[in-house]
């Protein structure tokens, strides 16, 4: 039921959901390898996951 869950929404409110993760501050967490880091990086420094 849940399947398309991710497919329904569009790149930006995943994103932002993605980011919802972690509401203490400006940092987020790599979802790939839990590496933390300002949300304003466009890639993940660790593994280099995009996020844009
Ligand atoms: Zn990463």
């Amino acid at each position: 039921m849940f399947d398309h869950w991710g497919r329904e929404l569009d790149p930006d409110s995943l994103q932002r959901a993605m980011g919802a993760i972690d509401l203490d501050a400006a940092e987020g967490g790599c979802p790939a390898c839990g590496a933390r880091f300002p949300t304003t990086a466009k890639r993940c420094p660790e593994c280099g996951l995009r996020f844009g």
